[in-house]
């Protein structure tokens, strides 16, 4: 079983579709019986849509690294929340 934790660090492998079948058939057990974590997936979704948003008003499509800085700084900060 995946801890709160561990969720939060896997939760943008999740969101970018790069998670094996088992690993994403425990993110989402831990997801439907944990209200937290599902709050904070809704929160990530939310950021990432912004992020695939802001790239199409842009010209230039957001670089891979911009996107993999801002992912990581999403990451950081939860885990200095805890
Ligand atoms: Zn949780």
């Amino acid at each position: 079983m995946l801890t709160c934790q561990q969720l939060a660090e896997v939760v943008t492998d999740y969101l970018e579709g790069k998670m094996n079948f088992a690993d994403r058939m425990m993110f989402q057990l831990h997801v439907g019986m944990c209200k937290h974590c599902r709050a904070y997936l809704n929160q990530m979704k939310q950021t990432v849509e912004l992020v695939a948003a802001t790239g199409k008003i842009e010209a230039e499509p957001m670089p891979d690294d911009v996107q993999a800085e801002l992912m990581h700084r999403f990451r950081n900060w939860k885990t200095n929340k805890q």
